[in-house]
């Protein structure tokens, strides 16, 4: 088989293989890794039919871990893909009229994060085996919400491993902050940070470039990692999902072989999406990828004018999780579309950091035609939300509801009759107060906990197992920093000088 390395999207020459890159997260030139090429694979859906979620995470996966043994993926693979998750079906694919929701939000913290999330400890932990490490992994993790929960659940009483978790102090909503301040385990570290989230995640990337602080965990036999989808162990195993989708449309007769269908995604960070282009480019019948953004529209202007800014109100909307001015994973697409031409990303990425702005030359605006983009505002997601639930009585999330908006925006401008897959990325049960109140004002006075079980009445369902009771949990983690102040906040937590 062919092997796949992977190099800094900054130019650093030095290639590594898929363990060093994930037990690394970020290229020591401060760059993100990407692999050398993106392996091309041959779609026999009739023996890819016959697989179940885990079988197609090892064809995916073993094309991009080509240093792992099957033996080392599958064990990940199997840990990661268990009774966690409340269907065995793991991401499963609902026809809503006609409509296909690809629900990705099955897993312990009921969002997609933990299609990933799940895994990346495993991976983690079998690459610093490998790679005969002798230091304690030290994760830190700037979360819009939805990360950071679900990195908990994946690194608890992981041994050799201890984990950060940074979240804005006002920017997540009321689930999302319980999940992450009374979550147990000794090895977990959950702190509030006073800005919103590129505040945080721009923190922790400047950390991950300090020399003189690398030295000073390596004097205390540590070092860090990343569990945000800047680690390219994270953004693999969101390919798979795609392949799972577009098998299930072929099973279940929806497709014919080879058919290009759509994908349309709630976008914040630019992974997900991301993960996307990567089937694409494998070989994966996909058209177009929809790139869909709330208020904070960064990304739809980037992909209409080729312009970049980020000199704009920073707007908290009710998809929390998207509210985000900085999409880190455009700089690997970018690298993909300038045909690695890295001395380009450097200059592209200086200016960001500079002036928060930067324009992509002609010829890369053109390769970006497997993109469309669009946003919803506000009250279009409301009004999703309420359409599709008195339509056909299913509840989708926010995030989920931009996603249909920007689908419908585009199927209207397009007129493209395609098969599209509408990523659903959290589980109504996330942002009670916002869904149930674009359902009917008679909520607006209630608290999210209270909206849990009106919820669960309306849906004639339990509430999920791992937010139920929620509200009543011992709150553990009460540190709030300084969004300048995170360095000497880690020293503190760690113990270390
Ligand atoms: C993280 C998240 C997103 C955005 O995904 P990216 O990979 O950052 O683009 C969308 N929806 C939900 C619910 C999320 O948690």
């Amino acid at each position: 088989m062919n092997r796949i390395y992977y190099k800094s999207t900054r130019g650093n020459e030095k290639k590594v293989q898929s363990s060093e890159a994930i037990l690394q997260g970020i290229a020591e030139d401060g760059g993100l890794f990407v692999p050398c090429e993106t392996p091309k694979v041959e779609i026999d859906l009739n023996k890819l039919s016959k697989m179940n979620y885990k079988e197609v995470a090892y064809f995916v996966m073993s094309k991009f871990f080509t240093d792992f043994t099957e033996d080392e993926l599958k064990s990940c693979i199997n840990r990661a893909y268990d009774s966690k998750f409340d269907t065995e079906e793991i991401a499963p694919l609902t026809k809503v009229n006609d409509e296909f929701f690809l629900e990705l939000y099955h897993g312990p913290t009921l969002a997609f994060k933990d299609m990933a999330l799940s895994i990346l400890p495993h991976l983690m932990t079998t690459s610093a085996k490998k790679l005969n490490l002798n230091k304690e992994i030290v994760i830190l993790t700037a979360t819009s919400g939805d990360t950071g929960k679900a990195a908990l659940e994946g690194f608890t009483n992981i041994d050799g491993i201890k984990i950060v978790v940074f979240f804005p102090e006002q920017g997540v909503s009321q689930v999302q902050k319980y999940q992450m301040v009374t979550h147990k385990g000794n090895n977990t570290y959950v702190v509030a940070i006073k800005g919103n989230f590129d505040d945080a995640q721009s923190g922790v990337k400047e950390i991950f470039a300090d020399n003189e602080f690398k030295e000073i965990l390596e004097k205390n036999q540590y070092m860090f990692s990343s569990a945000n989808s800047i680690n390219i162990g994270r953004l693999i195993p969101q390919i798979v999902y795609y392949f799972y989708a577009y098998i299930n449309l072929y099973k279940n007769n929806e497709i014919k072989e080879k058919e290009d269908i759509n994908v349309v995604v709630p976008t914040g960070n630019f992974g997900n999406i991301l993960a996307a282009y990567y089937a694409k480019q494998m070989g994966l019948p996909i058209n177009k990828l929809l790139c869909a953004s709330n208020d904070n529209k960064v990304l739809h202007d980037f992909i209409d004018t080729g312009i970049y800014d980020k000199n704009r109100e920073f707007i908290t909307t009710i998809s929390p999780s998207m509210d985000i001015l900085i999409s880190s994973n455009l700089e690997r697409l970018l690298y993909s579309l300038s045909r690695g031409n890295s001395l380009e990303i450097n200059k592209l990425m200086k200016e960001l950091k500079q002036n928060g702005k930067y324009k992509i030359e002609e010829d890369m605006k053109k390769s970006f035609q497997d993109f469309y983009g669009n946003h919803a505002s506000e009250k279009e997601t409301k009004d999703a939300i309420r359409k599709v639930y008195e339509e056909s009585k299913y509840l989708i999330d926010t995030h989920t509801a931009v996603a249909y908006v920007v689908n419908e925006k585009y199927k209207k401008q397009q007129k493209d009759l395609r098969k599209t897959v509408i990523v659903s990325t959290a589980s109504p049960y996330k942002f009670t107060n916002s869904v149930m109140n674009s359902i009917d004002d008679c909520y607006s006075d209630l608290d999210d906990f209270t909206l849990l079980e009106k919820m669960s009445e309306l849906l004639n369902e339990e509430i999920p197992k791992n937010i139920k009771d929620l509200n009543k949990r011992e709150v553990i983690h009460t540190v709030i920093c300084e969004k300048n102040e995170m360095d000497n906040c880690i020293k503190k937590l760690l113990e270390i000088k």
